[in-house]
């Protein structure tokens, strides 16, 4: 059998981190990375603020054990004025969390579904967690877009 090489590596990695992944991947995906299960976390001061032609929805979610809250932002896109916004959307998140930051974040970058500016560690891959590069949310934000969608804000 052929050794598996940086080369391969790096060919598998690129193929993973070139497509924008939706919220609803995102969702999909959770499980796979982050393997406890928890009741929704409760989302506080939801804003949504709708520009046309995108849209950003911003929160506090709190922590699971209660006393904290972590700020959480969603922008999602369309092409018309007409069209709702869904599951499906292009769309960018982040979160503040340290899970987000060591878990998501990067591969979030790559696909280019990373909200706001990224920092210099959104930029490095982490060595050691999430290493099948899965662009998915932490559980703040996967709380926020159920709540979201459970609003009818974001469509299913
Ligand atoms: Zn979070």
């Amino acid at each position: 059998m052929r050794r598996f090489t940086f080369k391969d590596f790096y060919e598998r990695s690129k193929s993973l981190l070139t497509e924008k992944v939706t919220l609803s991947n995102m969702i999909n995906d959770f499980k796979k990375l982050f393997k406890h299960s928890f009741t929704d976390l409760a989302v506080g001061y939801s804003k949504e603020k709708n520009q046309g032609l995108s849209m950003i929805c911003t929160a506090q979610v709190e922590s699971e054990k209660g006393g904290k809250s972590y700020s959480v932002s969603v922008q999602m896109h369309r092409k018309t004025q007409e069209e709702p916004y869904t599951i499906k959307s292009p769309c960018e998140v982040k979160c503040s969390c340290k899970a987000f930051q060591y878990y998501t974040s990067y591969q979030l970058y790559a696909n280019k579904n990373l909200y706001g500016k990224p920092s210099r560690w959104n930029k490095t891959p982490n060595q050691e967690r999430n290493t099948k590069n899965i662009p998915t949310v932490c559980k703040h934000l996967y709380s926020y877009i159920r709540y979201l969608v459970q609003k009818g804000v974001i469509r299913q």
